[in-house]
């Protein structure tokens, strides 16, 4: 590590711990610190408030034309399910109340059927509604005498299966996907000398996906727990699970959930979807660098201009380094302050990526809330030890000391150093005043999809954070620019299934990863979304809220659309062939394209559209 000259002073502190010395640099237990004088912050505290669980009622609502959930076990994951359902974008409301369920045409029974849950009314009237009427998924179908409906001998509990092959798939990598480790086992149920079509297997010769037809009706039944597999991925907890690697596409809760998609739109014509993608674009990507070597400060200044010049914005997740310790010197002087104030003026996101850049940061206490810039110290003795950091102090002084220093626009985004993920991070975030991050990669998360967060990476407690999973990085070998074939293949894979692109990048060095982007974003220029994760995150967290009924009269659709937070661009999957008629309110303007129906410029409300030509 070398010397540094910052025109912004350096402060000793005293240390009051042994250091073994090791490196030299701060032998005689002296930190150095940079003193921003004008900088003293922030004065506000923050505090995590109490939350009760999330109550399932609270998805409770629609019309029938929407999925319905017939929510026969509260005590379940149903909480990821929901969280899933809608990140892909399908209409659903969630019932206990079989005869509320059945008034809709497509209803999936989560977590179980059986004897014990549903009574024996309730049963017969499913084994009708799946033969005469509508679409019946059966999660978990153990009993109940269906069996014979669902077409299989016995449901064999396990949680020892790891992987489902899918019989049908659209992509090599569809083919066989996990389902589960050992540390952290999914429940499922294999079918035993199945009758019906077999759409996936486990391992073991059971089938894990089942499907009847009847005259009036279909039935399904799925032997993986769904909500358990999802709660997995959305809470980081997939680490051990075979298979998973970086710069790749793997889809797992995807899969599934792609697969659910096409099950509610076949249950009947006219149904219609949520878009993951504004402006009906064929892939949101977002750029973005991690600011965390004293090198990578001048040279974010070339990536901003690569990006500027190719007419896109990107996220700068900056860790304003004010500490000399094991990691680095305390680069975060006056023209590395110069350097992110020049990238918020060309128009880039300044985002937080702490401030100790710790590999214990996932052990940090939660802190006291009142941290604040200079009181809070963190000091990397070395690559297993820091003193002094807590989660809150590195969430609120770096913000407060980018806001303070560089930025005008709220610093609102996060990414922890090497995607450390404490248990308290989203209600720390959120208490901290951040709405988006970025801490984990698409496999660790089993799925390509941005999701919404609950409290202490559990199932009970949902939170406004989301996350938006890393896909391609720069860590991997061979060198970024080597992989450019591989990673526009896994951008367009990605792409078929409504999925997002986050490109990590360190700017430390330039060559290869530079000329990596430059050809990436010449490759998707024009066909996908570029922007940062703030102006993605605000578009996600108003999408994720839109909710959606239809009614279809012959071959006439009529759709409402409620839209609580006001967005641009939306964009909502009609049925194949239907033609875009009418809006209400008229003056908002409507693009089509295929399946694609574009809301363009700001709305707000309740919308509605009719829409022709839709399978009778
Ligand atoms: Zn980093």
């Amino acid at each position: 590590m070398k010397e540094h000259a910052h025109g912004i002073r350096l402060a000793a502190m005293v240390l009051c711990v042994a250091i073994a010395c090791a490196g030299g640099i701060y032998c005689g237990s002296k930190v150095e610190v940079l003193e921003y004088a004008e900088c003293i912050g922030p004065a506000n505290a923050a505090k995590i408030p109490s939350a009760a669980n999330t109550q399932w009622t609270a998805f409770e609502r629609g019309t029938e034309s929407r999925l319905a959930i017939l929510l026969t076990e509260p005590d379940s994951a149903w909480l990821a399910l929901a969280h899933g359902l809608r990140s892909m974008g399908i209409p659903f409301t969630v019932t206990r109340d079989w005869q509320r369920a059945l008034r809709h045409r497509c209803v999936l029974v989560y977590p179980m059927i059986t004897g014990r849950l549903l009574d024996a009314e309730a049963l017969k009237e499913l084994a009708v509604f799946a033969r005469e009427k509508g679409t019946l998924i059966g999660v978990g179908v153990l009993g109940g005498g269906l069996n014979e409906l669902f077409g299989f001998k016995e449901a064999i509990e396990s949680n020892k299966r790891f992987m489902v092959k899918f019989n049908t798939f659209d992509a090599p990598e569809e083919e066989s996907v996990p389902v589960g480790s050992k540390a952290n086992s999914v429940g499922t149920y294999g079918y035993s000398e199945p009758s019906a079509e077999r759409l996936a297997d486990f391992p073991d010769g059971t089938a894990a996906l089942l499907s009847r037809k009847f005259p009036g009706g279909r039935a399904y039944a799925v032997g993986v727990d769904l909500g358990g597999l999802m709660g997995v991925g959305f809470n980081s907890r997939a680490e051990d699970f075979p298979g998973k690697l970086r710069n790749k596409y793997q889809p797992v809760i995807d899969v599934w959930l792609k697969w659910l998609k096409s099950v509610y739109r076949s249950s009947e014509p006219g149904r219609v979807l949520v878009g993951t993608v504004p402006d009906g674009r064929a892939v949101p990507i977002m750029i973005t660098h991690d600011v965390d070597y004293e090198k990578s400060i001048p040279n974010s200044i070339e990536y901003a201009k690569a990006e500027a010049e190719a007419g896109i914005k990107a996220t700068y997740f900056v860790q304003p380094k004010y500490i000399r310790d094991h990691n680095d010197v305390a680069y975060f002087g006056k023209e590395a302050v110069e350097a992110v104030k020049k990238l918020n003026e060309m128009g880039m996101e300044i985002a937080s990526h702490s401030i100790s850049h710790s590999k214990q940061f996932a052990q940090f206490p939660l802190g006291s809330g009142s941290e604040n810039y200079p009181d809070y110290r963190p000091f990397v003795r070395n690559q297993y030890e820091t003193d002094g950091g807590t989660l809150f102090g590195e969430l609120r002084v770096s913000k407060f000391l980018l806001e303070c220093l560089c930025t005008s626009p709220p610093v609102i985004s996060f990414r922890p150093g090497e995607l450390r993920k404490p248990d308290a991070l989203a209600q720390a975030l959120v208490a901290s005043g951040y709405r988006y991050c970025s801490v984990s990669t698409a496999n660790h998360s089993l799925t390509h999809l941005p999701f919404r967060i609950n409290r202490d990476r559990a199932s009970l407690i949902e939170t406004d954070m989301y996350e938006f999973p890393v896909t391609i990085e720069d860590e991997e070998l061979p060198e970024m620019d080597k992989r450019f074939d591989e990673a526009n293949d896994v951008t367009g894979k990605i792409a078929r299934n409504g999925g997002i692109c986050v490109v990590l990048i360190h700017p430390n060095v330039l060559d290869h990863k530079l000329r990596f982007m430059k050809r990436f974003i010449d490759a998707w220029k024009g066909k996908a979304w570029f922007g940062t994760m703030k102006d993605y995150g605000s578009w996600w967290a108003a999408r994720d809220r839109v909710e959606i009924d239809t009614k279809r009269t012959g071959g006439a659709l009529s759709v409402e659309l409620d839209v609580p937070v006001a967005m641009t661009d939306l964009t909502i999957i009609v049925p194949p062939g239907s033609r875009f008629a009418a809006a209400q309110p008229a003056a908002i303007t409507v693009k089509q394209e295929g399946e694609k129906l574009v809301l363009r410029g700001q709305i707000e409300g309740r919308i509605s559209l009719s829409l022709a030509g839709v399978a009778e």
